[in-house]
């Protein structure tokens, strides 16, 4: 049975651990009771909302209103797969790595090398933490997840936002999805093309209404050498990602166009490049959120203390000054759940 509370504090479900209460928090741990639970708010038209990690979202102050549901559905299946692949191919066309970066911008190319072996697939449930789902997978041979080594979060929340990891895309590995679908109150399997992937997002971006509920991956079983080659990449990428400010939620904004970059004549597409370089906004503080020394595009909560409200007046004063300067509207890469205007 789900674990359900009422009037409980989001903040604690949050990396960046900012956010006020949920009406009613249910916690689930199989698809199944993913599914039960929203087909039921439905029924009683309630609102719905999903966290996986909570490690891509603003919270309001304000919290959420209706059920919010913290998915704990972890269940990894292999599924198998004979047909020999090689490098899987369809890389997203415009990524933030194309360049490189100072070390500061964290793009680790250097880790980068080319896969081949056996397609494999394997199904998890949506709320399958990433971390858990890269160790075991590597235990059983399988490569592709170490890219996305030391990235908080669940599997759910990578596809939500197509997650990059070096020269990598979540997409790349992808293969298909269990949804649940508003429109029919029911489930469908969907391929790749139904979630339009980019950088840095998906079809989920605009429609929070649909919910995955299990995803499938196509991962490579290859040879002794490349298996303890990916082990130690993720272990090596974790290591390297430590070093980044963790009461975040990681970047806040999307990298600048290729055309914004030329036409700005900057030497990197990096926003954290934008925000220190060229508005020298490191170290600038509201209330208790500081844009992080350690890496621009981070937003940091001093002490616990800051508010969501601080946040979202640190990232307005960034676009803002960004657009008065170069005259570009910087996108944020990040979710904001329980605002007005989303
Ligand atoms: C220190 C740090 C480093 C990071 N580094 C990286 C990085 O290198 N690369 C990168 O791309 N990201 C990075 N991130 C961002 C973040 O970790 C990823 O986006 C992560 O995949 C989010 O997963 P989550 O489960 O925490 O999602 P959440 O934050 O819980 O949710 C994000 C959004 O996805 C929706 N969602 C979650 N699960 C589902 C589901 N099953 N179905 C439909 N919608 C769903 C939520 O409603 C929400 O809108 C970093 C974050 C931190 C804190």
């Amino acid at each position: 049975m789900p674990k359900i509370e009422e009037n409980t504090l989001l903040s604690k479900y949050t990396t960046w651990q900012i956010g006020g209460k949920a009406d009613i928090l249910v916690e689930v741990e199989s698809a199944k009771e993913l599914l039960a639970t929203i087909q039921t708010a439905v029924e009683q038209n309630t609102p719905y909302t999903i966290l996986g990690g909570g490690s891509n979202v603003l919270i309001s102050d304000d919290g959420i209103r209706g059920v919010v549901i913290i998915n704990k559905s972890n269940k990894i299946t292999i599924i198998g797969g004979e047909e020999e692949i090689h490098i899987i191919n369809d890389k997203v066309e415009e990524t933030r790595h194309k360049e490189i970066d100072t070390e500061k911008f964290y793009t680790f190319q250097d880790l980068d090398f080319a896969e081949s072996g056996k397609e494999t697939i394997i199904e998890l449930g949506s709320g399958t933490g990433l971390a858990f789902a890269i160790r075991q997978t590597l235990r059983e041979g399988l490569s592709g997840l170490q890219w996305f080594s030391g990235i908080p979060g669940t599997v759910g929340g990578a596809l939500f936002n197509n997650i990059h990891g070096g020269t990598h895309h979540f997409s790349e590995y992808f293969d298909s999805a269990v949804i649940y679908d508003p429109e029919t109150n029911k489930t469908k399997t969907v391929q790749k093309e139904f979630f339009e992937f980019g950088y840095d997002d998906s079809v989920l971006r605009n429609n929070k209404g649909i919910i995955v509920l299990t995803i499938r991956l196509k991962l490579y079983k290859g040879d002794n050498k490349q298996n303890e080659h990916a082990k130690w990449t993720a272990k090596e990428w974790a290591k390297r990602k430590k070093s980044q400010p963790q009461m975040t939620c990681g970047c806040v904004f999307k990298n600048i166009s290729e055309k914004d970059k030329q036409r700005c004549k900057l030497p990197t597409a990096s926003a954290g490049y934008i925000i220190d370089k060229e508005l020298g906004l490191v170290g600038k503080q509201i209330g208790n959120a500081i844009v992080s020394d350690k890496h621009a595009n981070f937003i940091e909560n001093i002490d616990k203390k800051a508010t969501a409200n601080n946040v979202m007046k640190l990232i307005e004063l960034i676009q803002t000054k960004t657009r008065e300067k170069l005259g570009i509207e910087l996108e944020t890469e990040i979710s904001f759940l329980g605002f007005d205007e989303e």
